[in-house]
C-alpha cells in the first residue's frame, strides 16, 4: 500500500480518492476551501452522452452506466435520472448535422434519434416547436444532484479511511529527480508536510498553479478559467423541462429543471474569461442574454421570478478536451473539464485510480485522446462540444 494525494476535493478529486479507497489505497485529499466549492457546486446537473466524437461518447457511455448504480453503490441518495437531452435544430443543415452525430452515437451504442417537434412537445409540454425543425433526443442522458453526489462519495470515502481535509491548502510540493516525494500544506495558518508515492493534481481551474509547483511549466496543460454563469426560477411544476433542452445555434443556450425543487436552470455560452481565479461576480449581460433565449424556447419562463444567478468556471484547455493521464512518474493530472466534469466524473475516477495502481484500467477511456502532453506537441483534438 502506497499514500496517495490529491489535490482539489471537487467531484473529480472527491470520487478518486473514493476509487483509490476502494482499490485499498491509503489517501490523503486536500481541499483548500470546502468540498465542492470550485465549479461542483455551481454546476447545471447535467449527464449526456451525446458528444460529437469517438472518445467523449465511449468515456460517457460508460460513465452513466456508473451513474445508474452509483446510488446503490454509495448507499445514498444522488438524484440521478434518466432524464435525457434534447438537441434542437433551428436550420435544415444542422438537421444534417444532427444525423451525422446520431449515426455517430448510434455505433456506439448510444441510443440517440431524431425526433420531430410533435414528440418534442410531448416531453416538454410547454416548448416553444415553432422555430425548431428536428430535435436529437437520447432519453438515456439525465441529471443528478451535484451536492448529494459529492457529499455521498465523500462519506463513503471517509468511512473507507480516506483522510479528507477541508480548508487546507496546498501550498508547495517536494520534487526529487522525476518524483514528488513531499507535499506541503498550510491549515489554520500552520504549514506542514507530508511524505507521498504518488500526487493527483485534480484542481482543475488551479491546476496550472499546482503543476508550477512541481516544477512543470503552466503552460504545459494551458487551462484558462471562463465564467459561466446561470440563471434560476422559482419552481414551476415538477416534470415540464425534465431534458435538458439546447438548441446550440442560439449561442449554446439551454435550460433544465432542477429535479430537486422544480426551478428551472437556465445557462447559455455568453462567456468572460475570468478576470482571477476568485472572480466569481454575476454579470448583468448574461442575465439579459440568457433570459432572451429562455424565454423563446419556453415561453412560460416569462411569468416566472428569477430566484437566483450565479457564476463559476468552465476551465478550458485549447480544445476544450481535460487533460488526464500522467505528468511525472508518479504525478497525475485530471483537470481543465468546461462543461463536463460532473457527469464524466464516476468514470474518470475509476479510470485513473485503476491507471494510478495499476497502469492500466477497464475503464474505455482513450488516453491518447487525453493525453496532458498533447498541448505541447501541437496537437489539439476536435473541439468537445460544450454546455453541461
Ligand atoms: P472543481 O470542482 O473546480 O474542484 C477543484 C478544487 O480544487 C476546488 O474546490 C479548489 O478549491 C481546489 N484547489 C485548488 N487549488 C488548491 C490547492 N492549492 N490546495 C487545495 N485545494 C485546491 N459539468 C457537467 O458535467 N454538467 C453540467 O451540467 C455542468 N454545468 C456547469 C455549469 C456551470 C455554471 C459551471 C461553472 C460548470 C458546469 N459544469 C458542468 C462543469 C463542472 O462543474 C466541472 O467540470 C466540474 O465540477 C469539475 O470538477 P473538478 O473536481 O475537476 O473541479
Amino acid at each position: 500500500m502506497s499514500k496517495i494525494a490529491i489535490i482539489g476535493g471537487g467531484i473529480i478529486g472527491v470520487a478518486t480518492a473514493y476509487e483509490l479507497a476502494k482499490l485499498g489505497e491509503e489517501v490523503i485529499l486536500f481541499e483548500k476551501n470546502y468540498f465542492g466549492s470550485g465549479s461542483t457546486f455551481r454546476c447545471a446537473t447535467g449527464i449526456r452522452a451525446q458528444f460529437t466524437d469517438e472518445a467523449n461518447i465511449r468515456l460517457m457511455k460508460y460513465a452513466i452506466e456508473r451513474w445508474e448504480r452509483l446510488e446503490e453503490e454509495l448507499g445514498a441518495e444522488i438524484g440521478f435520472r434518466h432524464s435525457g437531452y434534447l438537441f434542437l435544430a433551428t436550420s435544415e443543415e444542422e438537421v444534417e448535422a444532427f444525423k451525422n452525430n446520431i449515426k455517430l452515437q448510434n455505433s456506439f451504442g448510444v441510443p440517440t434519434r431524431l425526433i420531430d417537434m410533435d414528440e418534442a412537445k410531448e416531453i416538454v409540454p410547454p416548448l416553444n416547436t415553432e422555430p425548431f425543425l428536428a430535435g436529437a433526443w437520447n432519453p438515456m442522458d439525465g441529471k443528478a444532484n451535484p451536492f448529494k453526489t459529492l457529499f455521498a462519495y465523500l462519506t463513503k470515502a471517509k468511512e473507507m479511511g480516506v483522510d479528507a481535509r477541508e480548508h487546507t491548502e496546498v501550498v508547495a510540493l517536494e520534487r526529487e529527480g522525476d518524483k514528488i516525494i513531499a507535499v506541503k500544506f498550510r491549515s489554520n495558518g500552520k504549514v506542514e508536510s507530508v511524505k507521498v508515492d504518488a500526487l493527483l493534481n485534480a484542481a482543475n481551474a488551479w491546476a496550472p498553479l499546482i503543476n508550477e509547483m512541481a516544477g512543470l511549466s503552466r503552460e504545459l496543460v494551458p487551462i484558462t478559467a471562463y465564467k459561466h454563469q446561470l440563471v434560476k426560477t422559482e419552481p414551476l411544476k415538477p416534470g415540464q423541462v425534465e431534458p435538458l433542452v439546447c438548441p446550440p445555434s442560439w449561442n449554446d443556450s439551454y435550460l433544465i429543471q432542477d429535479g430537486e425543487d422544480g426551478g428551472i436552470i437556465c445557462g447559455s455560452g455568453i462567456e468572460h474569461k475570468a478576470k482571477s481565479l476568485d472572480d466569481y461576480e454575476p454579470t448583468y449581460d448574461f442575465l439579459r442574454g440568457v433570459l432572451k433565449y429562455a424565454v423563446q424556447i419556453i415561453p412560460a419562463i416569462r411569468h416566472a421570478h428569477i430566484v437566483r444567478q450565479w457564476a463559476g468556471f468552465y476551465a478550458k484547455t485549447p480544445d476544450k478536451n481535460p487533460a488526464i493521464g500522467r505528468l511525472l512518474d508518479n504525478f497525475y493530472i485530471a483537470a481543465g473539464f468546461s462543461g463536463h466534469g460532473f457527469m464524466m466524473a464516476p468514470a474518470v475516477a475509476q479510470a485513473m485510480a485503476e491507471f494510478m495502481t495499476k497502469g492500466k484500467s477497464k475503464v474505455p477511456l482513450d488516453w491518447e485522446w487525453y493525453d496532458p502532453y498533447r498541448f505541447e506537441r501541437g496537437e489539439l483534438r476536435s473541439s468537445a462540444f460544450q454546455i453541461g
